[in-house]
């Protein structure tokens, strides 16, 4: 929807091809996309492809699609080679706000995992 399109918006840019990302998945509502700066051996990104710029401006109207990404979720973390569930898995983390680490504002869910060697033993 072009309505909900903000164009001084990266990850606005990313979802419409504007800038180049390395994709994940995409469908009608949802976009992933490779983080360019991971900080796990699996770390890529979930948008919406609407404008919201955090967590803390969802609406009821958002239920039904930020349910689709957390379904989507754990089938893309298998296919990106995090390890299933319950030894491997993955995290999912959502930045809300300055104090929650936020840094780019268009809502966006961190899926991070991959095999940690450090944890065995
Ligand atoms: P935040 O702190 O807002 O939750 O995280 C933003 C994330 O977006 C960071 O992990 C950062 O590396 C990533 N990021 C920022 N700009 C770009 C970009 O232009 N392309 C990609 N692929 N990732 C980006
Ligand atoms: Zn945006």
């Amino acid at each position: 929807h072009d309505s909900h399109y903000d164009s001084s918006c990266i990850f606005c840019r990313i979802a419409r091809g504007e800038i180049p990302s390395r994709k994940v998945y995409e469908d009608e509502e949802i976009f992933a996309f490779h983080d360019i700066n991971p900080s796990a051996p699996v770390h890529f990104l979930m948008i919406p492809k609407k404008h919201i710029p955090s967590l803390a401006q969802v609406g009821a109207e958002d239920a039904a699609l930020l349910g689709r990404m957390m379904v989507l979720a754990p089938k893309l973390a298998l296919e990106q080679g995090c390890n299933p569930y319950p030894d491997g898995g993955f995290r999912v983390m959502v930045n809300t706000g300055t104090e929650g680490g936020q840094e780019v504002h268009h809502l966006h869910l961190h899926v991070k995992g991959g095999p940690r060697p450090w944890l065995k033993g």
